[in-house]
């Protein structure tokens, strides 16, 4: 496993599992956040090397497949912080109901334990660590990414993949609906973050520059 700087305020920690297995770790003033926690044999690197950054202050999930929120419970039951999803996985994978597309329902995580994310009055999800979740469905109906305008980066979780410099499409075979996945890309257009960061890939830096190509390519 390695760890990499993504910018003054985000690391991201790599596994490797067949492919890429990321998770990240985002500073606060007062603490840190994870942002997944990957497959469950990464938890304990991951908390080392937070615990070497700040004390940890809750876990944000880009959505809720069993390589993002492997060191779930784990960690919850040691260190009592929140955790938050956008509120269509939660059933998901608590294990109520299959993920779109798949057969079989997945208890991941301890019903009770992934709360909400916290929208405003205005709809707009409510900024935590100092990043803004946005959903992006069709990964999973309740896919978010989370955007640090400070540092400018943009945790992509499976948004994308990446190939040689490339964005490509998320995971077929994970995906519960393509189309809608490939469209929820249009974010980067909007944000134009210095770098992306992927979960199964290398990070790709001015995503918006290739986003058209992408887009034009994948639907
Ligand atoms: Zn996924
Ligand atoms: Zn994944």
């Amino acid at each position: 496993m390695k760890i990499l700087r993504v910018s003054p305020n985000i690391y991201k920690i790599e596994a490797w599992f067949f492919m890429k297995m990321s998770a990240w770790i985002v500073t606060v003033d007062d603490g840190i956040y994870l942002v997944d926690t990957g497959m469950p044999f990464m938890r304990k690197r991951i908390l080392s090397e937070a615990e070497k950054l700040g004390s940890l202050k809750g876990i944000l999930l880009t959505h809720g497949h069993s390589d993002h929120v492997g060191g779930v419970n784990k960690i919850v039951e040691a260190e009592n912080v929140p955790v938050f999803a956008h509120q269509n996985d939660i059933k998901h994978m608590e294990g109520k109901e299959p993920f779109p597309g798949r057969k079989k329902t997945e208890k991941l995580v301890q019903p009770g334990i992934v709360q909400p994310l916290e929208k405003l009055d205005d709809g707009i999800f409510k900024k935590i660590a100092n990043l803004i979740p946005i959903h992006t469905p069709g990964h999973s109906p309740g896919h978010v990414v989370y955007y640090h305008e400070k540092d400018r980066i943009l945790i992509g979780g499976d948004l994308f993949t990446s190939k040689k410099g490339k964005l490509q499409k998320p995971i077929a075979m994970f995906t519960s609906n393509m189309n809608e996945a490939v469209k929820s890309g249009r974010i980067v257009k909007e944000l134009k973050p210095k770098s992306v960061s992927i979960c199964h890939g290398n990070d790709i830096d001015v995503p918006h520059k290739q986003i058209d190509q992408y887009l034009t390519k994948f639907t």
